[in-house]
């Protein structure tokens, strides 16, 4: 395969924190002050209370495996090469989810599997992805 550059995430004044917390390999989620809910996807307000009042936290990178898929055919050429490949949503210790890319096999993969996340290269971007818990 030719050398296809991977997508990179599209990175606004909202989300900066949060990769930038990421290329220093810790992962950070937003708090708000107010309520006390953790927030994922970041955002300018809460979107349980919305108050504006959100700080910066380190958060565990730790969770439960809540639904996956197996990709055989990437959305985008520079995944083909690895493909089958596996994507997830991990429910947060936090609360929060978020959709990633997961680092398991495809058979040891089930349901509310302990997940944690690795910090993986891709570009010369860091990416949150996770792992089965312990590898
Ligand atoms: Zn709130």
């Amino acid at each position: 395969m030719t050398n296809i550059s991977f997508p990179e995430p599209t990175i606004t004044a909202v989300t900066q924190p949060f990769w930038d917390k990421i290329n220093e390999k810790q992962f950070y989620l937003q708090q708000c002050d107010d309520c006390a809910q953790w927030i994922f996807y970041p955002r300018a307000h809460c979107p349980h209370c919305f108050g504006s009042k959100l700080t910066w936290k380190e958060a565990s990178g730790q969770g439960k495996l809540k639904s996956w898929s197996i990709v055989h055919r990437a959305g985008h050429p520079a995944w083909q090469g690895r493909t089958p490949y596996a994507v997830g949503i991990v429910e947060l210790i936090e609360g929060p989810s978020l959709l990633t890319h997961l680092l398991i096999d495809e058979q040891e993969i089930c349901y509310q599997l302990p997940v944690e996340i690795s910090f993986q290269q891709l570009n010369e971007r860091l990416l949150p992805f996770f792992q089965k818990k312990g590898d």
